[in-house]
């Protein structure tokens, strides 16, 4: 890491409850975009702030992450379009050029960007991290998980393992505003839990519409929160092994996902 301004981040609310994420590089006026699910928004935004785009880095193939690919590629040129081999493999991200496996290392100006290689939600799921903020799709949501569309919970599991060993004061930007209704979830598990009752009440204030005002969000998310809250990365807490009657650890972890999908 060098002494570089650190990137400026911001949101564009897509679709229903999407995030497409601006990386901006403050001394060029360059811009990632993160899972541009449409193209439109994501340039009337870049436009408004004055940047250009210099890539789309894809988190994983769902078209409400991919969808604006084709129209960014148009208005901004050939950028490269990264993504997962695995889902390049199987050609299912529009205009992907740029092919990750685990460990690939990507510049952004001044700063190196990891890709993990996260499976669960689905075969190619990645995240990047970068300067403190990791950008995670549909692997983690603000007090919730993605849905195990392709993979195993053992792999789900071993994902989340990796996201809980990275530094508590890392931002976490997810891909979609689903905390107020995974809290509602969590606090059917865990009726009791102070922490949960505490988050849940402290959320619902904030999504409370206020007349007239663009919709609040939850996220960015702290990852020192979600190891704190998030049922689907205690899976060795006493009182979430209690409530799902579980103590091997992917088993926890699978009966919660079964018990969410079902809610
Ligand atoms: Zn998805
Ligand atoms: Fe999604």
């Amino acid at each position: 890491m060098t002494s570089h301004q650190p990137p400026l981040i911001a949101c564009v609310p897509v679709l229903k409850d999407n995030y497409a994420w601006l990386i901006i590089e403050p001394s060029d006026g360059s811009a990632v975009v993160v899972d541009p699910s449409e193209s439109a928004p994501v340039i009337h935004a870049a436009d408004a702030l004055d940047v250009h785009l210099s890539a789309i880095w894809n988190t994983h193939h769902h078209h409400d992450h991919v969808g604006g690919n084709a129209g960014l590629c148009e208005r901004y040129g050939p950028i490269p379009v990264h993504g997962s081999a695995i889902d390049g493999e199987l050609g299912r991200i529009p205009k992907q050029s740029v092919f990750h496996r685990d460990g690939d290392v990507v510049r952004l100006s001044g700063q190196e960007v990891l890709v993990l290689h996260v499976p669960g939600h689905t075969l190619g799921h990645l995240a990047y991290y970068v300067a403190g903020m990791l950008f995670i799709g549909d692997t983690l949501f603000g007090a919730g998980c993605g849905r195990l569309f392709e993979g195993t919970p053992e792999e789900m599991f071993s994902s989340l393992s990796r996201l809980r060993e990275i530094p508590d004061d890392t931002l976490i930007y997810c891909a979609h505003e689903y905390t107020l209704a995974n809290l509602k979830f969590a606090c059917t598990i865990l009726p009791d839990n102070e922490a949960l009752k505490a988050r849940l009440s402290a959320t619902t204030s904030l999504m409370q519409p206020q007349g007239g005002a663009p919709l609040a969000r939850t996220v960015p998310l702290t990852l020192r929160e979600e190891k704190q809250t998030n049922l689907f990365l205690r899976w060795d807490a006493p009182d979430v092994m209690r409530a799902t009657g579980e103590t091997d650890p992917v088993r926890v972890f699978a009966a919660l996902r079964r018990r969410k999908d079902r809610f």
